[in-house]
Parts: C-alpha cells; structure tokens; sequence
C-alpha cells in the first residue's frame, strides 16, 4: 500500500515574514524508506521551499548505483536539501546549496535535469563551453539508451537521502572537513 499523508503547519516565510502554511507530507512505500516531503509557497512573495528525505536513515551514508541499462533509468531516488549526487563518467556533481530543492525523482529524472543545466550553457556559455555541454549532451543520450555505463553516487551528511534498488552498494560517508 502506498499511503499518504498530509499536516499544515503555520509558519513565517523566511523571506518575507508572512505568515504561511509548510505542508508536511509522508509517503509509505513499501519496501522502502518513509519519504517526507515539506513543501511551501509564500503568496506574497512568492518564496518556494521544497524539501524530501527519508525518514528511517540518519547516519551519513553514500549510496553508489551502476547505470548499466535503460531500465535502470526508473530507479527511484530521493534527494534531501543537504546531498550531493555525482556522475563521475559524466563530470558531473550537484552540491548542496540555498538554491538546490530536495527531490524524489529516477534516474532519468536526474538526467533530465543535468540536460536542462547543459542547455542554459548551450546558450550563454562561451565557445569552449559549449562544445563541452554539446559532448556532455551527447553522452547523456547514450546514457538514456542504456549504451554508456555510468555510477550514480548520492552521499548525504544528514543520512536522509536514498536510492531504491537491490543493487545500491550503501556505505558509511565521511564528510570532508571543512
Ligand atoms: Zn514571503
């Protein structure tokens, strides 16, 4: 059974001080970590927060999947505010940052929104830069046809992030010191 379920909890917008409502809701899926998703839209200002994380992990963990064929493109991550993703044949790494939501998405989700990123340098970036996000587009077809091998590494400070398949090799992660 996949269950939901939603709380309202009043709060102030951290950008504006109005007082708005942070929606809190949990999803069970079977075989998997509870997901808590907290989302809130400022009506005044329009300030936007997102946040998913599991709920069973807490200890600092990296997660590391091998992209090997296109069905591994379905396999379902969850992505707190305070994770890192990185696709190491690719040169790609998603920090954390004030800008960067939390997410439950797949693989192919992920992919699509390194896509997105490389288009925006497609447009604005300069020559050497877009003959890399060209390459890098090309080899995330590939990927997406299940014809370039890639790892998927997640690794969160906080432990709430996660990545739903057998195949996940999880282990402790050590942050680097700052
Ligand atoms: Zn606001």
């Amino acid at each position: 059974m996949h269950k939901v379920v939603e709380t309202r909890v009043p709060g102030p917008c951290p950008s504006c001080n109005t007082q708005i409502e942070y929606l809190y809701t949990t999803e069970n899926i079977p075989y998997f970590s509870d997901i808590l998703i907290i989302s809130a839209i400022c009506p005044a200002c329009g300030y936007k927060f997102v946040d998913t994380q599991l709920l069973k992990h807490g200890e600092p963990a990296r997660h590391t999947l091998a992209v090997e064929s296109a069905g591994d493109l379905s396999v379902r991550i969850v992505r707190s505010m305070s994770a890192s993703i990185e696709i190491p044949e690719l040169g790609v790494r998603i920090d954390p940052g004030p800008q960067c939501q939390g997410f439950v998405s797949n693989v192919e989700g992920v992919l699509d929104r390194i896509e997105e990123v490389v288009k925006g340098a497609l447009r604005w970036g300069t020559d050497v830069e877009k003959e890399n996000a060209a390459a890098l587009l090309a080899d995330i077809v590939k990927v997406k046809a299940g014809m370039f091998p890639v790892t998927v590494i997640l690794e969160d400070p906080c432990g709430n992030s996660g990545i739903e398949s057998e195949r996940v090799v999880e282990e402790k992660y050590v942050p680097p010191e700052e």
